[in-house]
């Protein structure tokens, strides 16, 4: 989330945005462990004597029952985790570590910092570390910050995974999230234009022409969510603001790519339809985020403690936004 002041717009204009997209790359530190001056190794020891060649005896041949074969005891399924331990050789560069059943492979990089740094990517675990500290310390390091390095790389990779799922197809049939639900597409030929959703079976039929085509129908239910969002936000926005004894001076949806809500100093509050694939919790956190805004215009902790004061659980609502990848919806 970011403060973004428009170059164009008045000084009170001051614009605040909540992004739809947060997958930033998540760190944690550890102190570095202090310079311990080399010690002394003493006199150097003789170099060794050349061994004479070990006479090998052959093992004595037992003539026995072939043994049963072995039970081979699968290893325990971890619980919870998700990381996939790297197969083969640790890429170029990178080096490995065993934790426990985990085994994860890492980026070094030696820098002039005084802390090691941990650094969760889409490209893996970072390590920083000042240039005196070991590998046996940094591995130590990796050790004590194993549980969030691994929750982290889970997170990751679930949202990846999801980002991988295969694209909505707009037929007959196909299903689409609304209001954290899925509904099904129920095309029917007709003249008229028409959408309508059936609750009981959670369909939703749209009436085409005959020889309406893909676009026509993505349309039609773009415009159907739109309808649906201007009318449920609107209802949501009152319930809040009269929560927090605030007023708006206007609201409106929008179709930003990289924002879920915005508002201005002045009160005007942006919420974007794609919200509605939500299920409403999640829309109306980002509705008493905005309308919080109207209080506090920052994401400092009285700006927290107004959004909780309206929206109690926002915490979990906040983290599943995060975790809705966009890539997932569908594309209109
Ligand atoms: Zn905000």
């Amino acid at each position: 989330m970011k403060l973004l002041r428009k170059p164009k717009t008045q000084p009170n204009q001051l614009l605040l945005q909540l992004d739809l997209f947060a997958p930033e790359p998540e760190q944690a530190e550890s102190p570095a462990p202090p310079v311990i001056p080399a010690v002394d190794p003493g006199p150097a020891l003789p170099s060794p004597t050349v061994q004479p060649p070990l006479i090998v005896t052959p093992a004595p041949v037992v003539h026995a029952a072939p043994l049963p074969p072995p039970v081979i005891a699968a290893p325990p399924v971890p619980v919870n985790t998700l990381v996939p331990p790297p197969t083969g050789r640790p890429a170029d560069g990178k080096r490995r570590i065993h934790l426990g059943e985990h085994t994860i492979d890492y980026a070094l990089l030696r820098s002039k910092r005084r802390t090691i740094g941990f650094l969760v990517s889409d490209e893996g675990l970072r390590v920083t570390a000042p240039k005196w500290v070991t590998i046996a310390e940094i591995d130590n390091a990796i050790r004590e910050k194993q549980r969030w390095i691994l929750t982290k790389l889970n997170e990751r990779r679930e949202r990846s995974a999801r980002r991988l799922q295969p694209q909505m197809q707009w037929r007959d049939g196909a299903t689409l999230p609304y209001l954290g639900n899925d509904i099904t597409l129920r095309i029917r030929a007709g003249q008229r234009f028409g959408v309508q959703l059936d609750e009981q079976t959670r369909e939703l039929c749209v009436s085409l022409p005959g020889d309406a085509g893909e676009q026509q129908l993505k349309d039609r239910v773009q415009g159907w969510l739109q309808a649906r969002a201007e009318e449920l936000f609107g209802k949501r926005l009152m319930i809040y603001a009269e929560k927090l004894g605030v007023t708006y001076r206007s609201y409106a949806l929008s179709s930003a790519t990289t924002q879920w809500g915005s508002c201005t100093a002045d009160g005007r509050i942006r919420l974007n339809w794609r919200l509605m694939h939500f299920a409403l919790p999640l829309i109306d956190y980002v509705i008493a985020h905005e309308l919080a805004h109207l209080r506090e215009m920052n994401h400092g902790p009285q700006f927290w403690a107004t959004v909780q004061s309206i929206f109690p659980e926002f915490e979990s609502a906040k983290r599943a936004l995060r975790d809705n990848a966009p890539e997932t919806l569908p594309i209109f």
